[in-house]
């Protein structure tokens, strides 16, 4: 029998307490508090926030926490525990858009735009991040980082004290956006900020509205298999889908893929003009279909019906393999032995290409599950993959 490893979800006190030892070894002193912000999964709804659609995310019980001390001069020093030495140290308008680039342009990029508002000289901070989240396995390490360093300042730097959640999300996302370099839509900013405790979150993207949407199936859990294929070179296929579907709206006149309903994909006229795109057909038939996937979930959540939870979950699988394809071996291994194993459903999850896919699973057979996927990935010569149980839970915020 194969071994399986499972991440737990970080205990707070073991965190904060090995955050106030590093902190007084790099920093000298006390940070004056210590703020938190969960990774997610998708449950559905995938490649459609940046379409102005729909998607279902909860947050994480895994999380990304960030010791801040606030200063008075202006001066900015970020370091991580997940990397070696200072990522910078110098004058908050020092940073700019990819500089200095890599994971510290994440969080100074929050820092720096925040400024904007705040002026440079009251965003000085000291600033130290131990991820909770597997960085790079698709649950939105990034996001964890941004929002825990920007709900942060918000409560450290006079003058952000009235930024509401959804400016901060703003602020999250340009960071991602502009700083790191990372085309990515709203979901993971919004979901790591806004969600609610023990629900998911249905975001509707072309608005930014957010519902919470109750957990209705108490005998069942969402199995997260990180594939442990990084994701990460796959930026630029990240954003060649993201210009595939710009170049849909715009060959369509329309300012966005949320205006197309599922009937539309077939009319000869969509066609037609969609033919100057490439893959413009399979890459709208994927937004489109996946909208209404998510719409459709919803309502089999309020019915509690695991089976059709579980059934739209694998159609949009097959939908992201075969029409938008953003999947890759190790995603679709996962899913078919976690199907076989008798999971009621199961997808690739986040942006595709490595990192995580879910399984709803039956609680009396998670570890059956997890064996046969394990397996499968050993016998295919796989690094052995990660599971996380993916438990609803709160949104950024102050921990101590
Ligand atoms: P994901 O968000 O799915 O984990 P991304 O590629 O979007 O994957 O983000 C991962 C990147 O975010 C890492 O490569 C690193 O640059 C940065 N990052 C996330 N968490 C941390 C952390 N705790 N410390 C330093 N960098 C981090
Ligand atoms: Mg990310």
């Amino acid at each position: 029998m194969t071994d399986q490893t499972w991440v737990a979800p970080p205990d707070d006190a073991e965190v904060v307490a090995g955050l106030g030892r590093s902190f007084a070894d790099l920093f000298g002193g006390k940070p004056d508090g210590v703020w938190a912000a969960p990774g997610r999964v998708n449950l559905i709804g995938e490649h459609t926030d940046y379409n102005g659609g729909w998607c279902l995310p909860l947050a994480l019980a895994h999380r990304t926490y960030a010791a801040v001390r606030h200063r008075g001069d202006g001066h900015l020093r970020v370091a991580s525990r997940q990397m070696s030495g200072l990522g910078y140290d110098g004058p908050v308008p020092g940073v700019r858009p990819r500089d200095p680039g890599g994971w510290v342009a994440y969080l100074a990029g929050v820092v720096a735009i925040l400024a904007e508002r705040a002026g440079p000289d009251r965003c000085g901070v000291d600033v130290l991040v131990d991820g909770r989240v597997p960085l790079g396995a698709g649950l939105s390490s990034s996001a964890a980082l941004s929002c825990s360093v920007a709900v942060a300042l918000r409560d450290v730097v006079p003058g952000l004290a009235d930024l509401g959640d959804a400016e901060l999300v703003d602020v999250c996302v340009r960071a991602e956006n502009a700083y790191a370099g990372a085309a990515t839509g709203g979901m993971d900013q919004t979901v790591s900020v806004r969600a609610v405790d023990e629900h998911l979150l249905l975001l509707d993207a072309r608005d930014g509205t957010v519902t919470p949407v109750a957990w209705t199936l108490p005998e069942h859990e969402v199995l997260v298999v990180d594939t442990r294929a990084s994701h990460s070179l796959a930026d630029g296929q990240y954003a060649a889908r993201r210009a595939t579907c710009e170049a849909a709206a715009a060959a369509l006149g329309l300012s966005s893929l949320r205006e197309l309903g599922p009937g539309n994909v077939q009319d000869p006229e969509v066609v037609a003009r969609l033919v100057g795109v490439p893959h413009g057909r399979e890459r709208v038939r994927h937004v489109v279909t996946e909208n209404e996937r998510v719409l459709d979930l919803v309502a089999a959540l309020r019915e509690r019906d695991a089976r059709a939870v579980g059934a739209l979950m694998t159609a949009s699988h097959l939908s992201l393999r075969d029409d938008y394809e953003v999947s890759c071996h190790e995603l679709d291994l996962a899913v078919d032995a976690a199907l076989g194993a008798g999971a009621v459903g199961a997808r690739m999850t986040g942006g595709g290409f490595g990192g995580s896919a879910i399984a709803l699973v039956r609680r009396d057979s998670v570890d059956r599950v997890a064996v046969a996927v394990a397996s499968a990935f050993a016998e295919a010569g796989l690094t052995a993959p990660h599971f996380l149980s993916a438990v609803p839970s709160r949104p950024a915020g102050r921990v101590r």
